[in-house]
């Protein structure tokens, strides 16, 4: 059949998170006043001797193709990095750099998956998990969480969830979008659930290093070292180092399962940009203040953020540990009359927010969690009290 589309694509989604992002963006150029709560980004500059580096690489020729799978400067620094922060020890061949945490999730879903594959899921659960697995034709099959248990997959959710095709567990944690990280005992449990099924384990810890009060995030690979050889661990510079546009990421994985990966990375995109692999390592092997500063923020900011939701009437706000997200409840706010209509899903909620309160947020259905809606609150704390204010008279308009 001649110029059709692929066929792979027709159960794929688009993001919804840029999709939200991006309509923020269109009301804003249009002079609206948007409290940006939608897409997951800090609002920090990334730190000056990053920048600094940076342009240095320019001036140096940092303008040619590199190694695929990264820098071996980087790649050391990687290396350096995940020992240092991590506990974790990983040499530089089980290292491939790519372009943002997310498309080395990718290179992973390409090098490992394939149909009649399943791939277990928590919910809620970042938007782009399960439409990878899509497009590489495998399954993905959600496990449920629950708020009461700090949206964290229980043993026996997973034990149950387990299946003779399971080819790979995504875990994130701390996690987006709720936030919540999984404590090291409860890490544990659910690795001796997967200790005798054989399949991967993917974990995502690009938010490792932002949490808060005295959590400390446990990195998997740290505490069942026996694991290691079914163990791919997703991180980058996007978030603890406020990089999101300098697109590099990485996954670390088993040797053989990097070549794999290099592979599929040499045959589309080759290497992350080149200047901004030189970043990436003065970010890795700087001072780590600015980090230290942003968590700090980010601390107060949670705070403020989740006392201001539940202080709405109708809405109700978990505080979580770790990463920039506030995952509240929101089903109480259903029945307020918009357009004529009772608003009566979190899509109806998130549009509501926009159009009535200029809050643009993400509706917690992209995430498999309907009735709650996601508030990225790397934005000042004046901003969250704005926003606040801003929903509080929506909704008392709207009840009135
Ligand atoms: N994993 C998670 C859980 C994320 O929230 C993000 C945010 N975009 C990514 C991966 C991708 O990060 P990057 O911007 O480095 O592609
Ligand atoms: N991870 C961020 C978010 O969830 C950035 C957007 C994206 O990459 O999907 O909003």
């Amino acid at each position: 059949m001649p110029r059709t589309l692929a066929t792979r694509l027709k159960a794929v989604l688009p993001s919804a998170t840029l999709a939200m992002n991006t309509r923020a963006l269109e009301l804003k150029a249009k002079g609206v006043d948007v409290y940006a709560f939608g897409v997951g980004e800090p609002d920090f500059e990334p730190p000056a001797h990053v920048l600094e580096a940076a342009k240095k690489a320019i001036d140096a020729g940092a303008s040619k193709y590199t190694a695929v799978s990264g820098m071996p400067a980087l790649k050391k620094a990687i290396c350096e990095a995940t020992l240092r922060m991590r506990g974790v020890s990983v040499a530089p061949e089980e290292v491939c750099v790519s372009v943002g945490a997310k498309h080395a999730l990718f290179n992973v879903a390409l090098a490992l998956y394939e149909p009649g594959d399943e791939v277990l899921i928590p919910a809620p659960y970042w938007v782009s998990y399960p439409e990878q697995v899509r497009i590489v034709g495998a399954d993905p099959v959600v496990v449920e969480t629950s708020e009461e248990n700090g949206w964290r997959m229980t043993p026996d959710a997973l034990s149950r969830a387990l299946t003779p095709r399971t080819k790979a567990v995504i875990l994130c944690t701390p996690s987006n979008p709720t936030g919540s990280a999984y404590r090291e005992d409860e890490l544990r449990a659910l690795l001796d659930v997967l200790r005798p099924h054989d399949c991967w384990l993917v974990c995502d810890e690009i938010y490792g290093e932002i949490v808060y009060d005295d959590f400390k995030h446990v990195s998997p690979a740290k505490i069942a070292p026996d694991l290691r050889d079914r163990m791919v661990l997703i991180d980058g510079v996007s978030k603890s180092f406020a990089m999101t546009g300098w697109r590099v990421g990485w996954s670390l994985a088993p040797k053989h399962v990097t070549k794999a990966i290099e592979t599929v990375q040499g045959q589309s995109t080759t290497n992350a940009t080149a200047v901004a692999q030189h970043a990436a390592v003065a970010a890795l092997n700087g001072p780590l203040d600015a980090l230290q500063s942003m968590r700090t923020a980010f601390q107060r900011r949670r705070d403020v953020m989740v006392a201001g939701l539940n202080s709405i009437p109708g809405v109700r706000c978990r505080k979580p540990e770790g990463a920039f997200y506030a995952f509240a409840d929101c089903r109480g706010l259903y029945g307020i009359s918009w357009n004529g209509k009772p608003l009566a899903s979190d899509e109806d909620l998130a549009f509501w927010l926009l159009d009535q309160a200029h809050v643009a947020v993400v509706p917690g259905g992209a995430f498999g969690a309907p009735g709650y809606l996601r508030f990225s609150y790397a934005v000042s704390e004046e901003r969250i009290n704005g926003a606040v204010e801003a929903i509080r008279s929506a909704v008392a308009r709207g009840r009135g």
